[in-house]
């Protein structure tokens, strides 16, 4: 029987080949994983008439983790996308997505190196959306104390626990008083748990400017939904791009990992696109199951072959296919990182 049995859902559009890639990498560590394949989103719909199969649901519930690639939401009419109902099922509360210095990437600041914690359940993403007449729709943000006080408690212990020293709450509570203003109180009554930890807090659109010109100055952020989602790409882009941000969605029972970005459907088929993120990702699970050197391994080994920059994807100036990316980290592993 394998050690590990983990839930693997390769998604849509480049979500096949990168996560194929991810899986030779992984494999290759030497840890031991068994992995179930699952589906999910539009072409799921097709198949089995629903985005989000009970199979896929079960399997994730019985293996309490999960490695995902992305999937393909319309915009505007359609479905509900079929990530933020897998977030609701599994109250997946915490979406975790560090951004740090790749040394290959070349970026003009002396320090990068934030964890993004952004509530994952509410707010406008709670999809509370209807027409009012013909010509008004309305959305409501949703923020309740639980759901702001659960991921402030979790943002501090995980900075605690990581030796992280400082956690700022990101709101627009001086228009948005109510919602914002409950998220940012129930933020301050957490911290008090922690006062070894320098807490504070700072609207969200200073700090999105701060972020451009100094984002070494930040250190942990906690952030609700629609903020948090868009900032972490913001932050990806300072890193140097979206192929490199990872990230986790965690609950209290499981945790599902996945990159930042999406489907990128323009490239899909092609063996084109950067699977590091959602290798990143797969790094992050290595150490949620307790496998922390073939975590480290990979990550030596994916900086090695980045430094060498020779046998890399388009998006940092190579001509490698993602397949061929994932091999030259294979070969950096079994090579004993030479
Ligand atoms: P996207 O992230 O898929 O792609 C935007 C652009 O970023 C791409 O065209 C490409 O140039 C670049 N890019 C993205 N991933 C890359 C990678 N791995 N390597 C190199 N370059 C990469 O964003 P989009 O085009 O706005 O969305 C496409 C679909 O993905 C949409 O349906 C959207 O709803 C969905 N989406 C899914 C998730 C998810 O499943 N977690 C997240 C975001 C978007």
């Amino acid at each position: 029987m394998a050690k590990h049995v983990v839930t693997m859902i390769p998604g849509e559009g480049t979500g096949p080949e990168i996560c194929e890639a991810v899986r030779m990498v992984i494999d290759a560590s030497g840890v031991d994983i068994k992995w179930e394949y699952e589906d999910i989103g539009l072409d799921c719909l097709e198949k089995h008439g629903t985005l989000l199969p009970d199979k896929t649901i079960q399997s994730i519930a019985k293996n309490k983790v999960a490695l995902k690639g992305p999937t393909t939401t319309p915009i505007g009419t359609g479905h509900k996308s079929a990530n933020v109902t897998l977030r609701k099922v599994f109250d997946l509360y915490a979406n975790v997505r560090p951004v740090r210095l790749i040394p290959a990437l070349k970026r003009p600041w002396d320090k990068l190196d934030i964890i993004n914690f952004r509530e994952n359940t509410e707010d406008s993403y709670a999809a509370i959306e209807h027409m009012v007449s013909d010509e008004v729709a309305q959305c409501l943000k949703v923020i309740t104390w639980p759901g702001s006080y659960r991921i402030a408690d979790f943002a501090l212990k995980w900075a605690r626990d990581n030796g992280r020293k400082k956690v700022y709450c990101v709101h627009k509570a001086n228009i948005m008083k109510m919602t914002d203003g409950l998220f940012l109180e129930a933020f301050r009554a957490a911290a008090k748990k922690y006062p070894d930890i320098e807490t504070g807090d700072i609207i969200v659109d200073n700090c999105s400017m701060q972020l451009v010109r100094n984002p070494g100055q930040f250190d942990c952020l906690v952030l609700p939904n629609l903020y948090g989602d868009i900032l972490t790409d913001l932050c990806a882009g300072l890193m140097g791009g979206l192929g490199f941000a990872p990230g986790a969605n965690v609950g209290d029972n499981c945790a599902i990992f996945e990159a930042v970005h999406g489907s990128a459907p323009k490239y899909a088929g092609q063996k084109k696109v950067n699977p590091s993120a959602v290798l990143i990702s797969g790094v992050m699970m290595l150490r949620w199951l307790n496998e922390k050197e073939a975590a480290d391994r990979i990550e030596k080994a994916m900086y090695r072959v980045l430094d060498e920059g020779k046998r890399v994807t388009y998006d940092v100036g190579g001509t490698a296919k993602t397949d061929e990316y994932a091999q030259a980290i294979i070969d950096k592993m079994h090579a004993g990182l030479k």
